[in-house]
């Protein structure tokens, strides 16, 4: 043992006891987790091997197929941040050479084509101004010039508030031989989605924002194409950490072990699930459409304008355009110091032009529409005063 003259006590601090404000969180995520979602992640621990874990774990995979509508075997919570699950579908299924055709019309397609092109796929980018969405016929275009292995879409663009329709492109897929990966981060939960009647053969998503739980763990599928593929590689998966041949053999009958899992996370996660299927996935898209249709309403009569087409605007995410002269910044800046409300601003192409306003989960409900517009017009009447 060192002699206590050894110890540097420099960083020996003490802090008070942890206190947050109240926030209400209506940026694009991470969204207020519900009440028994908390509650759930208090509970006490077992461990990760535990029956009654296990039976846990099955427990979450078969809501998830639910929240999904997938019957896709390898449908597993990963143990990180929806990015994290996002770079799964890639590490897993991408070898070196392999056409990754992306679509980008925002921040995420460009986060795409970064992880595709650091496990060596040739990256082919099919590109729309933010806020637009792709048609059928060009998305057929370029499966046609470039012929790829995997198409990337993002279903739910939270940096533009723009919903990609997904009807008719895993059929499209399937004519082009090529895998569909969807992005469907901020619509699971929220927006509806039915992976297996759109042949969707991956998708990933996180737990904070439709499904109302706290960030670090993200649902991902793969369907039998995916895992087919997988199995097929020449090389090995080159990212430990997220291998599915490794870590399904933990949610497969072996429960091998690879890396311990998050424990209190999957009882939260257990939880905001258990929520979905309470209410019902036709009532909860509905929930979430009846309540942003009256935050457009409101955002209309209060003289702003949203910045996509009423048809491909997400019942999640509404991207409002900042009015001439407003400092957009000082505004979101307000509603936090003043009315502990949290909203965004823009990325990109739009940063600086738009504000990003998230109704998802627990958080999609009529009282928190009403309290933001209030504050948002009281905070916008100073500072057009100006
Ligand atoms: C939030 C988000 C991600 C990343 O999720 P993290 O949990 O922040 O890693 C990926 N894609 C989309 C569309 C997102 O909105």
């Amino acid at each position: 043992m060192n002699a206590p003259t050894e110890i540097n006590e420099t960083h020996r601090v003490q802090f008070p006891q942890l206190d947050v404000p109240p926030r209400l969180l209506l940026g694009p995520g991470p969204s207020n987790a519900h009440p028994r979602v908390l509650q759930a992640l208090t509970m006490r621990q077992v461990g990760h091997l535990d029956p009654c874990f296990i039976q846990l774990m099955n427990e979450i995979q078969t809501l998830l197929r639910y929240a999904w509508q997938t019957d896709n075997p390898l449908t597993i919570p990963v143990s990180g941040a929806g990015s994290a699950a996002m770079e799964a579908t890639l590490a897993n299924t991408v070898e070196p050479g392999d056409v990754v055709l992306v679509g980008v019309k925002g921040y995420f397609g460009h986060r795409l084509v970064d992880m595709a092109g650091r496990y060596g796929a040739d990256v082919r980018k099919m590109m729309k101004p933010w806020g637009q969405v792709f048609s059928l016929e060009e998305i057929r275009e370029n499966l046609e010039t470039h012929r790829p292995a995997i198409l990337a879409l993002v279903h739910a663009e939270t940096s533009t508030g723009a919903r990609q329709p997904l009807e008719d492109v895993g059929e499209l897929c399937r004519e082009y031989n090529c895998l569909l990966l969807v992005d469907t981060v901020t619509s699971l939960g929220g927006v509806p989605l039915f992976l297996d009647r759109w042949g969707v053969d991956m998708a990933y998503s996180c737990s904070q924002k439709g499904l109302g739980c706290p960030p670090g763990i993200s649902p991902l599928t793969l369907s039998p194409r995916a895992v087919e593929k997988l199995h097929r590689r020449k090389t090995t998966v080159p990212n430990w950490y997220l291998d599915m041949s490794l870590v399904s053999k933990y949610w497969g009958d072996e429960r091998t072990y690879h890396h311990t899992a998050p424990i209190n996370m999957s009882y939260a996660l257990r939880e905001a699930l258990r929520l979905v299927a309470e209410e019902g996935l036709a009532e909860r898209w509905q929930r979430h459409q009846d309540n942003v249709e009256l935050l457009w309403q409101g955002l209309e009569d209060l003289g702003l304008t949203c910045h996509v087409e009423k048809e491909y605007r997400l019942p999640t995410l509404t991207t409002v355009r900042i009015p001439e002269g407003v400092d957009g910044k000082a505004v979101a800046r307000q509603l936090l110091d003043e009315y502990n409300i949290e909203i965004a601003g823009g990325l990109g192409e739009l940063g600086g032009k738009v504000w990003r306003i998230g109704l998802m989960g627990f958080n999609s409900r009529r009282e928190n529409v009403v309290v933001l517009l209030e504050a948002l017009d009281r905070v916008l009447q100073k500072h057009q005063a100006k």
